[in-house]
């Protein structure tokens, strides 16, 4: 797996944002705020009506995630899946 290290030198494996659950979230938007790295996106409306749904939090850009987990420790619906990656 892809292993990096904390500025101290201690093993750091990041577990990068697989999944959403977008029946769960609620799109309170806490995630987004927390997420540095432009990975997460807020979907309002259905993308073939424009028509506005229930809002939910989904990963418009993965590529941007560093595996940080601050995503889910401020989501109050436990909607995140994370995994590590093989080096
Ligand atoms: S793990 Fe970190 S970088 Fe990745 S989506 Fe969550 S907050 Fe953003
Ligand atoms: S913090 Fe959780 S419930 Fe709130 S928008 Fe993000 S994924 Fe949805």
């Amino acid at each position: 797996m892809r292993v990096f290290t904390t500025r101290g030198g201690k093993e750091w494996i990041p577990r990068y944002v697989f999944s959403i659950d977008k029946d769960n979230c609620i799109g309170c938007g806490r995630c987004y705020k927390v997420c540095g790295r432009d990975v997460l996106s807020l979907v309002e409306q259905d993308e073939d009506n424009d028509e506005d749904i229930k809002p939910y939090m989904d990963i418009a850009n993965p590529d941007n995630c560093i595996g940080c987990e601050a995503c889910s420790r401020v989501c109050p619906k436990k909607c995140f899946t994370h995994m590590e990656v093989q080096a």
